[in-house]
């Protein structure tokens, strides 16, 4: 069987957005605040997977907003690296980027060297 897309969850349900029709996102609070553990190990059995399907796309996505935890991104995208996918791509409604625009401008400096 053949995919297209493999998809990572990044961070928590944490968002702070409020869209009417969200079934998902909830409030920043002191647990939802927190990155989870991840499992870097399943994480590159998964991207093995995904290779092996020719998956030409990786979706860093969340139940909530992902750029609340940019560290997180960065880590995800540092162990993706090894797999030359040809596209990864972040859903975010970009709210904490546009709020911390010289820092994200920094950033993106960053990420294209990683
Ligand atoms: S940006 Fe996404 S997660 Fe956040 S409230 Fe809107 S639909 Fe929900």
């Amino acid at each position: 069987m053949k995919f297209k897309m493999f998809s990572v969850i990044v961070g928590t349900e944490a968002c702070i957005a409020s869209c009417p029709f969200c079934v998902s996102g909830v409030k920043p609070n002191q647990e939802n605040s927190k990155e989870n553990n991840i499992n870097w190990r399943n994480l590159k059995i998964a991207a093995n997977l995904a290779n092996r399907s020719d998956i030409d796309t990786v979706m860093l996505t969340s139940r909530g907003e992902p750029t609340l935890f940019p560290e997180q991104i960065t880590e995800y995208l540092k162990h993706l690296k090894e797999f030359n996918f040809p596209f990864v791509e972040l859903q975010s409604n970009c709210i904490p980027i546009a709020l911390n625009k010289e820092k994200y401008e920094m950033r993106s400096i960053l990420f294209s060297h990683i």
